[in-house]
């Protein structure tokens, strides 16, 4: 894939810490799965969704990852917002079940599973952010991400596959 020239600016550069999260995340087959069908049939827009399980000491615990509508309509190539419907749908099945909504996976449309500068400004605390790579409609990467302990930038996540 070719990466975007804005990928290697500072402003996308300081997005990214050097120190990997203590914390590892996971992942079930389906869970990855989910996440590349929604990226695959949202190319070329950004496609989007959900993380539920639970967060303990060692990292997310994925359980399964629901499609949620990108709502984005003046730039779904390179943003993406959650359908607020899609959100409570998912908020209220997990409800008494023990799991909650621990991540939110979008999709970057032949660009690099790197955050930018506006997934940034979006990440919520001790939130699990996966980003699939799309390149010319076909998964390319899926890689993981959390805020550091300042919330000022990314640090990668390790993933294991369950
Ligand atoms: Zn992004």
């Amino acid at each position: 894939m070719i990466e975007p020239e804005r990928f290697k600016s500072p402003a996308y550069l300081r997005v990214l810490d050097d120190q990997i999260s203590e914390l590892s995340a996971f992942i079930g087959k389906s869970v990855e799965q989910v996440m590349r069908k929604a990226a695959e049939s949202g190319y070329p827009n950004e496609a989007c969704g959900l993380l539920v399980g639970r967060l303990d000491d060692q990292g997310w615990h994925v359980d399964a990852a629901y499609e949620v509508r990108n709502i984005n309509e003046d730039r779904s190539a390179d943003r993406f917002l959650l359908d607020p419907e899609g959100y409570q749908r998912v908020d209220q099945s997990v409800r008494g079940t023990g799991q909650e909504i621990i991540g939110v996976f979008h999709s970057h449309p032949d660009c690099p599973a790197k955050p930018s500068p506006t997934d940034l400004g979006h990440a919520w605390e001790s939130f699990l952010y996966p980003i699939v790579s799309v390149d010319r409609g076909v998964v390319h990467e899926i890689a993981y991400w959390t805020l550091n302990a300042n919330g000022d930038r990314f640090q990668s996540v390790s993933v294991r596959m369950l």
